[in-house]
């Protein structure tokens, strides 16, 4: 096989506001890899849950309105577009009470086994993967042979979240977006099934003072030096 053939999964784990999303992309980009943002089909699954009036204690017909979205991403946009019912809900992902619940959601076991085999899926489909997420290294791709544990302090992230937020035409409160930083933390490193943790087995990078360029540069040069990648 060449090596540009070769299957590479690089995961990167990490709480929200770390810039995994960005630097995920960035790194894809960088080492000619797909990008994979699973946090996108977490958020997918809020969205469903809201639209559809659906009972976030009721599980089986929330999973069930999941699978029934057939949620898939279209390769053909940068970054790929995430369809539920053939249509793009990317626009939905970023709102306030998509946000709101994402993590309540998330927790919900019989979700995530459905969202586990739907990530492996796509790898088996795109083999050579960045991922992103919270359980990536941990549980979906344990035999990575590349993880990143992503991390920054509650406050800087939600100054980033708050830039972000802005730039997308939102006028968040500071002071309620580092509340639920805080919160989605303590809940998505609480709950029992795929938890935010980071992998013994992952590099970690503080990403609170280092400027997101260099943080990439980083990331691509540990790649590079473990695996070697071409592209
Ligand atoms: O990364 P992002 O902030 O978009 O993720 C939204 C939420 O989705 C997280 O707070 C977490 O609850 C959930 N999530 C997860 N497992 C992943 C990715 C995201 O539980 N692999």
């Amino acid at each position: 096989m060449a090596s540009s053939d070769r299957p590479i999964i690089i995961t990167i784990d990490g709480p929200a506001g770390t810039g995994k999303s960005s630097v995920a992309r960035q790194l894809a980009a960088r080492l000619g890899l797909d990008f994979l943002d699973t946090g996108a089909m977490y958020r997918a699954a809020a969205a469903i849950a809201i639209d559809r009036g659906l009972d976030l204690s009721d599980h089986q017909p929330l999973v069930q309105a999941v699978a029934d979205a057939d949620l898939h991403f279209d390769w053909s946009t940068d970054p790929p577009a995430l369809l539920a019912w053939n249509q793009s809900i990317d626009a939905r992902l970023r709102d306030a009470d998509v946000t709101a619940i994402v993590s309540p959601v998330a927790s919900i076991a019989s979700l995530r086994r459905l969202m586990v085999q739907e990530q492996r899926l796509i790898a088996a489909e795109h083999p050579r993967l960045v991922t992103e997420g919270r359980d990536q290294g941990s549980v979906v791709f344990p035999d990575a042979p590349v993880k990143f544990y992503l991390d920054a302090s509650p406050e800087v992230r939600a100054v980033r979240r708050v830039q972000q937020l802005r730039q997308a035409g939102q006028a968040p409160d500071a002071e309620l977006v580092l509340a639920d930083i805080v919160a989605r933390d303590a809940s998505d490193s609480a709950r029992a099934d795929g938890p935010l943790v980071c992998p013994s087995d992952a590099i970690r990078v503080d990403t609170s003072t280092i400027p997101f360029d260099r943080v990439v540069d980083e990331l691509e040069r540990l790649v590079r030096e473990k695996i070697g990648v071409d592209g």
